[in-house]
């Protein structure tokens, strides 16, 4: 635990986190309307940044929402938070809402005002005990809306889905959807066959774009591992040579286990683990 006192954004400053305020009225509070994006950090530096920023402007383009800053200043307001709360390796979180005035009403009020908050957590992602002896996973329903390219505040889905996996003595859900694992509740799934074939999904509106997929994929096209972009079922999970998981929080986490199926060796894959290895190799270099 980090015991300094806690910086974050509001609507252009840097408050202590007790000293924010936003209006019960907005609508990222009343109707999950809004948009987000986590960023990793390593040494002090914020990584895959513009390509989150890049996601983060078609999220809001897709929900007609206009951020408060250009994309420039708000690249520049991130660098300002990660340094006065001092984060050497952990994440950035930004969310944009669109505000919001009394009285509520479903359609977007004309005179809103869109709200960016922003704040930043301590966490040692370069050794993840996660990634040492891998991770768990079990399989649930896909029960979210359509539009999971938009990378929307509301996660109510993923938080049900999460909490299954915690209850079920696991550490990430992976959903289905007629008869596909479409993604992790916060993270991309891929699994590895015959030895070196990375097989993941389409990122079309079934499932959000992942920044470290997109990473890893670039990483992929230059060793001899083959990518091969489809649907796969729980029962390919199950017999797999790997089963992994990305997102900027992990990085690239092994699942050694799903549902109550042993995943390969039960130990993290050389696959999951180069890719790793390359993942922050690059990110560090970059
Ligand atoms: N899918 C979902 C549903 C997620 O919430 C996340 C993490 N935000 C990801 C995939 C991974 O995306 P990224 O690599 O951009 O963190």
């Amino acid at each position: 635990m980090n015991a300094a006192t806690q910086y974050v954004y509001v609507n252009g400053e840097i408050v202590p986190e007790n000293d924010a305020k936003i209006s019960v009225f907005d609508r990222g509070f009343l109707f999950a309307d809004g948009v987000y994006e986590v960023s990793s950090i390593l040494a002090g530096k914020l990584i895959d940044n513009d390509m989150h920023l890049k996601r983060l402007q078609r999220s809001l383009d897709e929900l007609e929402l206009t951020s408060p800053l250009t994309m420039e200043d708000l690249n520049a307001a991130q660098i300002a938070l990660v340094e006065k709360n001092a984060v050497d390796q952990g994440m950035l979180y930004l969310q944009i809402t669109r505000g919001g005035t009394a009285p509520r009403q479903f359609h977007f009020p004309k005179d809103a005002k869109p709200s960016l908050v922003m704040f930043t957590q301590h966490k040692n992602l370069l050794e993840a005990p996660e990634f040492e002896t891998g991770i768990t996973a079990i399989t649930i329903p896909e029960i979210r809306w359509k539009r999971r390219d938009i990378k929307s505040v509301a996660l109510l889905a993923q938080a049900l889905g999460k909490q299954q996996a915690v209850a079920a003595g696991a550490d990430e859900a992976l959903m289905v959807e007629n008869g596909n694992i479409t993604e992790g509740t916060s993270s991309t799934a891929f699994i590895v066959v015959d030895g070196n074939k990375v097989i993941s999904r389409r990122a079309n509106t079934e499932i959000l774009n992942g920044i470290t997929r997109q990473a890893v994929l670039q990483l992929i096209e230059e060793t001899d591992i083959e990518f091969i972009e489809r649907r796969f079922t729980p029962e390919e999970a199950y017999s797999a040579d790997e089963l992994f998981i990305t997102s900027a929080s992990t990085f690239v986490h092994p699942v050694v286990k799903l549902d109550d199926r042993t995943i390969g060796t039960g130990k993290p894959g050389s696959v999951a683990t180069r890719l790793r290895e390359l993942y922050i190799a690059s990110a560090m270099s970059s």
